[in-house]
């Protein structure tokens, strides 16, 4: 008989987000009248730079002639595009990453997620709590993560709290690490890390022989000067860290789909070069990026793609000003929003993070997401995005805010 891949039996029933939208449903359905302003998933609204745009259309009309039409793309990426993410996001910035150590793929999710496959299972796996679901869930699927627990999380897990208490930064944890996710700026606490504070990282995972998978999706909306953009301008980390970035947040593509991941050279384990082991997992299981999404990327680092992008997430870093002085103004404790389009909002105490959002939804009409989403110390703590228009934004704050002053 055939037997499923039991580890999937070990998941949340529901994903965050469906809970969210079945609540919202429930709550549209018996108040029709209510308008609804959503600052709860982390999706991008602005249209794309013009430059992006004018790059795709061009690319589509060579696809559509004989003497320019291209088929499968390579799987790591065209030339073009590794060289000019090469160029602009590390030579630039006195990092060297050349362009084959960078694999262009269709998302940091599906990068972050499937990541694990060329490593053990009996690798111990560190996760900050709150943390972005994808690192756990497909170390669920793996078979790496042990059992659920009764009182949530998994058993092989290493959690690292981030709270208030430690500036909502991941202490190096007492157990073993062997596979560390970081995030940051950290979805969903929207913090960044200092130069000095990711050296202890870069230096502990040296000093264990472990690997740093560093998230950087959001590397864009850092705004202040002594926060890294990359993990690679710390010393070591190219013999300890992989990198992943992404288009989405930064350029709007979360719905064309263009990331990539950075596996320096040196990145070598027990003999195996980790940069040769990703690129045999990529092109075994992936046939590339297309040549059009490719060129829209490319042109994001162009002046005008460059402009565009700053415009973009001025905006968002605006609207997320907008929450942070607003709410702070009215009282409570908000954090992030400042290198990051994510809030974290403080609930106000006795009120668990769902009881939080069902008393937003039904009395400002407002939508966020639940902290104790994000893992157990997400618990008294609410995500707000800045991804809305800044009118949305606006209204949702002055909601907030009138729902409950004193
Ligand atoms: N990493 C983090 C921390 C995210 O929050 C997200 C999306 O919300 C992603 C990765 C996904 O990026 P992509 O759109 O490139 O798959």
């Amino acid at each position: 008989m055939l037997k499923i891949n039991e580890n999937f039996a070990k998941l949340p029933a529901n994903y965050l987000f469906v809970e969210i939208a079945d609540r919202v449903k429930k709550f549209s359905g018996q108040h029709p009248e209510a308008e609804i302003i959503r600052l709860g998933i982390g999706d991008v609204t602005r249209p794309l730079p013009k430059a992006v745009v004018d790059a795709m259309v061009q690319a589509a009309r060579e696809m559509g002639e004989a003497e320019t039409f291209r088929g499968y793309a390579p799987e790591a990426g065209y030339d073009f595009l590794r060289k000019a993410i090469s160029r602009n996001d590390f030579q630039n910035r006195g990092i060297d990453i050349g362009p084959e150590e960078i694999f262009v793929s269709d998302g940091a999710k599906s990068d972050t997620g499937s990541i694990g496959d060329i490593f053990d299972t009996d690798n111990a796996v560190a996760v900050c709590d709150p943390v972005y679901p994808v690192y756990v869930d497909t170390n669920v699927m793996a078979g790496r993560a042990g059992e659920f627990l009764q009182g949530g999380g998994f058993s092989k897990i290493v959690y690292m709290p981030c709270r208030k208490e430690n500036g909502f930064l991941p202490e190096i944890p007492a157990q073993r690490a062997d596979m560390i996710y970081l995030c940051f700026p950290n979805n969903p606490t929207g913090m960044g890390i200092g130069r000095a504070e990711l050296q202890k990282w870069v230096d502990y995972a040296l000093k264990n022989k472990s690997v740093i998978l560093y998230d950087a999706a959001y590397e864009a909306f850092i705004t202040e000067k002594d926060m890294p953009h990359s993990i690679f301008e710390l010393s070591g980390a190219e013999k300890c860290a992989i990198e992943f970035r992404s288009f989405s947040k930064t350029a709007g593509f979360t719905g064309v789909r263009c990331a990539y991941t950075v596996i320096p050279k040196a990145l070598v384990f027990q003999g195996a070069s980790i940069n040769k082991l990703w690129g045999r997992r990529q092109s075994t299981k992936m046939n590339g990026v297309s040549y059009v999404v490719q060129r829209g990327a490319e042109a994001v680092y162009s002046e005008e793609g460059r402009r565009g992008v700053r415009e973009n997430i001025a905006y968002y870093l605006n609207n997320a000003r907008i929450i942070l002085n607003g709410l702070s103004d009215a009282g409570f404790s908000v954090y992030g929003g400042v290198n990051s389009p994510y809030v974290w909002l403080k609930v106000p105490d006795g009120m668990t993070s769902w009881e939080f959002f069902d008393l937003l939804l039904e009395k400002a009409g407002v939508v966020g997401t639940p902290g104790s989403g994000f893992g157990a110390c997400g618990e008294g703590y609410f995500r707000l995005t800045s991804f809305n228009s800044k009118e949305n934004t606006e209204k949702a704050v002055d909601r907030i805010v009138k729902t409950f002053a004193k």
